[in-house]
């Protein structure tokens, strides 16, 4: 048996007949970019997100770097971030021409510590990053972005669905940026993202820079990019979209029976849970002890055909790439240990609850022999 992290093609079968009959009304239309597919799907999420304006982009990669431009972030601007992310967050930084700046995160959540957040006179925005579905502890981060006058870019790639003190992520701050890369929770069959706010200029702003600067067709008021949602990758998600929800509650319930099993494991930490937030688990990370060894156990797992993954080995802060940031070792504690330590295991609604219990059973056997 081989269980694979994520089983996109299990999904596929389940909604063959609405996908397929959704992709072959597109290309019957002839319209490919834009037109109703992008709108309704627009409109839907703008409604799930509880946002007035949502605007599909071509990738999550680009929701974050035209919500950063759309928020006004240029050369000589800072913007915090968490250095235990995916490189598209830092990357959409890079890319407005403002510098990066990284604060440590907490053990628990995984995601930026509101306490060890160091604002500077040049700090221009902050980029939460839901890690894992997880909520960020927003409040205080907001408090900040007040008193400061600084804008809140939620990265909500992992994090479609999750619940802040019950309001949705990507309606907190002044823009929220979501992924439909395929292995997330809401995924398309190529790349997309979108931007959601309740501000009408940076919602105009967006359009325009997705698709070269325009409002008016061949009247440029700005530099922009051609960074679109397709129509036939819109017409995919709004058939997955009516499933998100079933969807979510699933990944809830099979994270439930993870850390049910697992607590009582030695040298396993199951993941954060907060009764007044309601994460999605995009990913289901536990936290494996040095005495057991991450590397080991996930080396088991897969002897066995369980696939496990590291998300992520490398903080941001210490990569080759981040070399000229001048960070150094031992400047995140947290993020360092976390990256030493995490494991997410296979998780998507399809995955049955035997499969879990047979996962579990091959971690209890190996804590014991540790
Ligand atoms: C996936 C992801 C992104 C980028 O999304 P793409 O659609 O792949 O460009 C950004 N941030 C985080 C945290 C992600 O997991």
């Amino acid at each position: 048996m081989t269980i694979p992290l994520v089983d996109l093609v299990a999904q596929y079968n389940s909604l063959k007949k609405e996908i397929d009959k959704a992709i072959e009304k597109v290309i019957q239309s002839g319209q490919f970019i834009g037109g109703s597919e992008v709108e309704q799907f627009e409109s839907d999420m703008a409604t799930y997100c509880d946002m007035k304006y949502a605007i599909g982009v071509a990738s999550g990669t680009d929701a974050l770097r035209l919500a950063l431009r759309a928020c006004g972030v240029t050369s000589g601007n800072e913007v915090i971030t968490t250095p235990f992310t995916f490189i598209a967050t830092a990357e959409a930084i890079i890319q407005c021409g403002a510098i990066i700046v990284f604060n440590d995160i907490e053990p628990e959540t995984y995601n930026l510590d509101p306490d060890k957040i160091e604002v500077t006179s040049k700090t221009k925005a902050i980029i939460p990053v839901h890690l894992y579905g997880q909520p960020v502890d927003m409040s205080p981060i907001l408090e900040y972005a007040q008193r400061y006058d600084i804008k809140v870019i939620e990265d909500c790639a992992q994090a479609i669905g999750a619940k802040y003190k019950g309001k949705r992520v990507g309606g907190l701050g002044d823009a929220g940026c979501l992924s439909f890369f395929p292995s997330k929770t809401l995924g398309a069959y190529g790349d997309g993202g979108m931007v959601v706010t309740n501000n009408p200029d940076i919602a105009e702003e967006v359009r325009m820079l997705r698709n070269h600067g325009y409002k008016e067709k061949y009247f440029y008021e700005t530099h922009g990019f051609n960074s679109r949602l397709d129509s036939i990758q819109a017409a995919i998600l709004r058939v997955k979209f009516r499933h998100l929800d079933k969807w979510i509650k699933m990944r809830h319930e099979k994270a439930s029976l993870y850390t049910k099993l697992l607590k009582k494991i030695d040298g396993i930490k199951t993941p954060y849970t907060n009764h007044s937030n309601y994460s999605t688990f995009n990913y289901y990370t536990i936290r494996v002890d040095k005495r057991l060894g991450r590397g080991k156990l996930a080396d088991f797992l897969k002897s066995y055909g369980i696939n496990v993954a590291v998300y992520y080995p490398l903080s941001l802060h210490l990569q080759k790439v981040y070399e000229p940031l001048g960070y150094k070792i031992g400047d995140f504690p947290e993020s360092e240990y976390a990256q030493e330590e995490v494991l997410s295991l296979p998780i998507y609604p399809e995955l049955e609850n035997q499969q879990i219990e047979w996962i579990v059973n091959q971690i209890r056997e190996f804590s014991i022999n540790a």
